[in-house]
């Protein structure tokens, strides 16, 4: 019962919770007038009644709608630290720190393989700052973060690692779903050019992939997909090399 009233109560706008803290204070304080003037003084019951309500009203309004208001701030504050905490600012995945973490705990609770993880470089990004601007190179990313979450689905996994470098936890994914996916997105990339007006070349990546093996960490997982990257760039980049070795050019 209670439960319900607070949960009522957090659900109202500042308004409403100061208007709700005012009429609580109201009835409380008028049956407490009540009490007291049917015992000492009933003639004069109705009046003193209204002037109780309006002194009440007077007082409580005010401060209560201020300190619901500094309430209401904190807890706006609260949700944007811990969105700055967690997530990239400048893509709105997940930042470094998050994506481990929360690898590491979908890897420890995964009963088999955990899924297939995609290591994610753009090619060449230091040209792109270094011809057309860092707000360019920021658009791109920008872009390429855009370009990962529509490949991938509400309970998979991605992060910007840092710099030019992202990575996915296709979670429960087989060796085809994430040939799928890392298509899916060289080719989305390949057309950010065209959305931020980078003119010369495509922009291109490289993707290495690792499939996680029961009882293997993160560390070993990454390290594996990281090592296929290395191949899919000395290989030419702009190419996929899946966890079987198997190599994916344009
Ligand atoms: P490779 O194909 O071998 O990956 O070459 P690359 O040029 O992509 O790699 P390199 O590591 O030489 O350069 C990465 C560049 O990414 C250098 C750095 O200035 C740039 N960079 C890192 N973080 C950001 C960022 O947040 N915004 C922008 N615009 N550039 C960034
Ligand atoms: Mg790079
Ligand atoms: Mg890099």
């Amino acid at each position: 019962m209670i439960g319900a009233i607070a949960a009522r109560f957090n659900s109202l706008s500042v308004l409403g919770q100061a208007c709700a803290i005012v009429a609580a204070a109201t009835i409380g304080a008028d049956l407490l007038t009540l009490v007291f003037y049917a015992i000492f003084f009933s003639d004069r019951l109705l009046l003193d009644l209204l002037l109780t309500s309006l002194i009440v009203v007077a007082v409580a309004f005010p401060l209560s709608y201020f300190f619901m208001g500094r309430s209401a701030r904190l807890v706006d504050l609260a949700a944007e630290l811990d969105r700055a905490n967690r997530l990239d600012d400048l893509t709105g995945l997940t930042n470094r720190r998050t994506f481990l973490v929360e690898a590491r705990k979908l890897i420890a609770a995964a009963h088999e393989s955990a899924g297939m993880l995609l290591f994610i470089d753009a090619d060449h990004f230091k040209v792109i700052n270094d011809r057309h601007g860092h707000a360019m190179g920021d658009a791109v990313l920008r872009e390429v973060g855009a370009a990962l979450k529509s490949c991938i689905a509400e309970a998979d996994l991605a992060g910007r690692l840092g710099g030019e470098e992202f990575v996915v936890l296709l979670r429960g994914a087989c060796h085809e779903k994430a040939a799928l996916v890392c298509e899916r997105l060289r080719r989305k990339v390949r057309a950010i050019s065209g959305i931020v007006g980078l003119s010369g070349r495509d922009v291109t990546i490289s993707i290495g992939v690792s499939k996680h093996q029961p009882g293997q960490d993160l560390d070993a997982l990454l390290l594996a997909a990281d090592r296929n990257l290395y191949v899919a760039k000395t290989s030419g980049r702009d190419r996929i090399v899946h966890a079987d070795g198997k190599l994916a050019a344009a």
